[in-house]
């Protein structure tokens, strides 16, 4: 099959950036969000990295014309019917995504590839809210998508190797090193990653540093090139307390229990960098 229109759903700061590589990578692209708004806010972050590229002499102002003309935002979901790849990056929400998939399924063309960007959620539950469960992938880009080299791809129990393997393609096109994980969850990355900024807001909760002292531990004592807190506020809190619960309830075992400040911080709506307020204010 031959791609041509690639749908991104949720134009947030993983769609908006998924889209932009896409249309970087000279494919056009369909970017939905909840509303026009939404959709619309998704392109501007995208025409302000653009712009940033060609003040820094990286891309031409024609580069960035170009790849604007090649995106289009939107608040219908139906705008998806011409897409032969759609890729979900929505909200970290088992419902929702199931929803989503559900709608995609019926609206989309039969032999368009449904994949989703979840850091942590089943791919094989998703796959079975559709009729074309063999077409549903785990395409998991990493944060911020123009500039991190990593997709790590996951198979659902029924997807086939025609499905899995362009995607594989697909995501070598744009640039990206593949790994695969195994479906289950928070994959490789997270199943790894998330444990460990949940224990530094244990380290914040218990009083054992500041944030600064705990970021800049990790950042100096382990080469890590963002500290645990800044990387969550960078994340998104709310995101990784999804992973967290995913972890908890997928796993079941009492060391992936969300700490209770990281909680805190999701109903105080201190989401991080996304909102302004985080560990950190922005
Ligand atoms: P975000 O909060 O920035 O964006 C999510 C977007 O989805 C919002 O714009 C929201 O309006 C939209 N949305 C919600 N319901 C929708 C619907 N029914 N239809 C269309 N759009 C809808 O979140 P994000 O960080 O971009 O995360 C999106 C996905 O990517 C999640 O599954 C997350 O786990 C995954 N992910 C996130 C990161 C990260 O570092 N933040 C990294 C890898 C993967």
């Amino acid at each position: 099959m031959e791609i041509k229109t690639i749908g991104v759903v949720g134009a947030g700061q993983m769609g908006n950036g998924i889209a932009q590589v896409a249309a970087q990578t000279g494919y056009n692209v369909v970017m939905t969000d909840i509303t026009d708004e939404l959709a619309q806010k998704g392109l501007g972050a995208i025409e302000k990295f653009l712009t940033k590229s060609v003040s820094k002499g990286k891309i031409s102002e024609d580069d960035k014309s170009a790849v604007l003309s090649r995106i289009e935002a939107t608040g219908d979901i139906n705008a998806h019917k011409k897409c032969d790849v759609i890729i979900e990056a929505a909200t970290e929400n088992i419902d929702l995504k199931k929803k989503i998939f559900q709608q995609l399924d019926e609206l989309a063309k039969p032999e368009a590839i449904l994949a989703t960007n979840t850091s942590s959620i089943s791919i094989t539950l998703l796959a079975a809210a559709t009729k074309r469960p063999n077409k549903v992938v785990g395409m998991h880009f990493m944060n911020p998508v123009p500039i991190m080299k990593l997709v790590e791809l996951i198979r659902g129990l029924p997807t086939d190797d025609e499905s899995f393997a362009l995607i594989k393609e697909l995501s070598e096109k744009m640039g990206k090193t593949t790994t695969v994980s195994a479906d289950y969850p928070g994959f490789i990355v997270n199943r790894i990653l998330m444990p460990m900024i949940n224990e530094a807001f244990y380290t914040l909760m218990e009083g054992i540093g500041k944030p600064e002292d705990i970021d800049t531990g990790l950042k100096l004592g382990c080469n890590h090139p963002m500290g645990p807190l800044a990387l969550a506020d960078l994340i998104g809190l709310d995101t990784c307390l999804s992973i967290m619960n995913v972890l908890h309830s997928g796993l079941g075992d009492a060391k992936y229990r969300p700490c209770p400040l990281l909680v805190k911080h999701v109903e105080a709506g201190w989401l991080g960098r996304k909102c302004g307020r985080g560990v950190y204010s922005y």
